[in-house]
């Protein structure tokens, strides 16, 4: 009988706004470890909904310091804490997290001071404390984290000019899933994603996306079309991801981060996907919010 080892997505969206996609953040659950990664806006309300209890969480991971990736800290830290954590939240991530852990920190702090004054020795002063570490760049996935067999390796991905950008690899009970974290294609991931069960990764359409400008110029939004010209350069396509899914043989694709974004529909999630299926022969499927899919055995 094999241990549970689980992706919640919290959020599967972007930057853009959407109904049905928050920002971007996960919840790895390994038997009776939860580790979020990534905590972007809305992400922290989708913890409860999704099934997971945010003091459950003690180790929260970051992929890069872009908005969609870290906005609801705040919220998870504030949740985390009235939760009933005891201990500080350790936090993994690279160059740049402390700075954004020290900024949240910073606004929350007269709010910290209002709380425990108000509810005294109910809260845990150390629940709101956080222990940040700062990860060194590596092409290839190197461990940084082993919880009870839970392990994580960061490596770097190309989201220039996001420097550096993490993607992570997470091996547990024999099984193992590469998460993208916000990229463009590269060789690192490639090599990462060789041989991994499960390839959680970002996603662009890049007919939707032009569709998406030209609607934005149609009508005179030109300023906001300027913007998304720029987004490609950035992102890998579903092509692309279809490619590299082969060329590694990983066993599944479950695309997040979903750009442009749409809704929580088949049919558009269809055309999303249209023609991966005719170069990578395995299993592809669109995340939703609050699902949570099992990472299961290659081939099985
Ligand atoms: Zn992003
Ligand atoms: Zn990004």
């Amino acid at each position: 009988m094999s241990e549970r080892f689980e992706v919640v997505f919290l959020g599967t969206g972007s930057p853009l706004p959407s109904a049905d996609r928050c920002g971007a953040g996960n919840v790895i659950v390994a038997g009776d470890t939860n580790v979020l990664v990534d905590c972007g806006w809305g992400a922290a309300r989708r913890l409860i909904p999704s099934g997971v209890r945010p003091p459950s969480i003690d180790v929260a991971i970051f992929t890069h310091m872009h908005t969609d990736h870290m906005t609801d800290v705040p919220d998870f830290l504030f949740q985390r804490w009235v939760g009933g954590a005891t201990v500080p939240l350790r936090v993994y991530g690279p160059e740049g997290t402390q700075e954004m852990i020290d900024g949240f920190l910073l606004a929350l702090r007269r709010d910290i001071g209002f709380r425990l004054a108000h509810h005294g020795d109910k809260l845990s002063p150390d629940g709101i404390k956080v222990e940040v570490t700062e990860l060194p760049t590596t092409k290839a996935p190197e461990q940084f984290l082993d919880l009870g067999g839970l392990r994580f390796e960061a490596f770097e991905v190309d989201h220039f000019p996001v420097v550096p950008a993490f993607g992570y690899r997470v091996r547990f009970d024999g099984r193992s899933a590469v998460l993208s974290g916000d990229t463009s294609f590269c060789e690192t991931l490639a090599h990462a994603s060789e041989g991994a069960d499960m390839l959680v990764c970002e996603a662009m359409s890049a007919p939707l996306m032009e569709q998406l400008i030209s609607m934005l110029k149609l009508t005179g939004r030109n300023r906001e079309a300027g913007l998304m010209g720029d987004v490609p350069s950035y992102h890998i396509d579903t092509g692309a991801i279809a490619k590299l899914a082969r060329d590694a043989g990983v066993g599944e694709v479950v695309l997040s981060h979903i750009i442009p974004p749409i809704p929580n529909d088949a049919a558009q999630e269809a055309v999303f996907i249209a023609g991966m299926n005719d170069v990578y022969p395995g299993p592809v499927r669109i995340a939703r919010d609050m699902q949570r899919i099992p990472v299961t055995k290659r081939g099985s």
